[in-house]
């Protein structure tokens, strides 16, 4: 990406709003970048939590995000004091009982995506979401590669059970605050990757392996600053890949993009696919 074309995007920033969310006008390169996926063989798309945000899971970082509105909330996000402190842990199961992700539908920005895998396009879906959207909308959970982990099940941090979340829900609703693990009686979590939290090295390896082999790297709805996912994108570059980033505000990687597209996800993904989709 030349330096050109980001300027005139930053020029053009007037048009959109700072979380780009009301604005339905499409960035200019957004016809170009299109043809790079029409022309395709292997998309790899990497998410961030701006993907779900649609779906009406809030993010991080945005300007509606959790931790901006509420920064001891990443705190609470952090393995030691799970472990160190069951009222951490209570608090924990009182915020997933009430996780907007339980009742969230995937919205057009996910369907986009299930399109480019009905063309046979889609190489791999890198998501550093734990919403499980992306199988919902209709892709095929072979093809999803979930780097943080997914909210649907718990893990036993002594022993690994790993079971459906609902189980553990149900107990919580019945009145246990911090319920044990069923086999060994330990500390159960949520099977996501807390902060703090050793990755699942085979995860990443996959995740590394399809980001190297693709010619697309389409990267989503994240500020690219948590690693190694966002590690993604200058792997692909390195290989060859031709880089999109559609995000509302600036990422990490923005260098990196071939074509940078801010604005709303809603409005931009399904243009980049020509699904015909209405964002409204
Ligand atoms: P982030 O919160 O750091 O960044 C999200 C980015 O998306 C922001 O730059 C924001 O401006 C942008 N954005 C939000 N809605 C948008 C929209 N409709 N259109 C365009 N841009 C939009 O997200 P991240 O980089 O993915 O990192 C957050 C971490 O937290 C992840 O690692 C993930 O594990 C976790 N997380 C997951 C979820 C989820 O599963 N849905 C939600 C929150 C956080
Ligand atoms: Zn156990």
């Amino acid at each position: 990406m030349d330096r050109g074309h980001q300027e005139r995007h930053q020029d053009g920033h007037r048009e959109n709003s700072t979380s780009g969310m009301t604005n339905r006008e499409l960035p200019e390169d957004v016809a170009a970048a299109r043809a790079a996926i029409a022309g395709a063989e292997r998309v790899v798309v990497l998410t961030g939590a701006g993907i779900s945000t649609d779906s009406g899971i809030p993010d991080f970082r945005g300007p509606n995000g959790v931790w901006t509105k509420n920064p001891a909330a990443e705190k609470a996000s952090n393995i030691e004091y799970y472990l160190a402190d069951p009222e951490v842990r209570a608090a924990a199961w009182q915020s997933r009982l009430a996780s907007p992700a339980w009742t969230a539908t995937p919205n057009v920005g996910h369907r986009a995506i299930v399109e480019l895998e009905r063309r046979g396009s889609l190489h791999g879906v890198v998501t550093q979401n734990i919403d499980g959207l992306h199988q919902l909308a209709g892709n095929d959970p072979d093809k999803v590669i979930e780097v943080h982990g997914t909210v649907w099940f718990t893990r036993c941090w002594d022993c690994d059970d790993r079971r459906p979340m609902s189980e553990a829900l149900d107990r919580v609703r019945a009145g246990e605050r911090d319920p044990a693990c069923m086999v060994c009686g330990g500390i159960v979590k949520s099977d996501t990757i807390s902060f703090g939290q050793q990755l699942v090295p085979q995860v990443i390896d996959r995740a590394m392996a399809v980001s190297d082999e693709c010619d697309v790297m389409l990267a989503v709805g994240s500020t690219l600053s948590v690693f190694p996912a966002a590690n993604c994108v200058p792997l692909a570059k390195a290989s060859g890949a031709e880089v999109i980033i559609v995000n509302a505000e600036p990422t990490a990687m923005d260098h990196h993009a071939d074509w940078l597209l801010r604005g709303d996800i809603g409005a931009i993904l399904p243009a980049l696919v020509e699904t015909g989709l209405n964002p409204d």
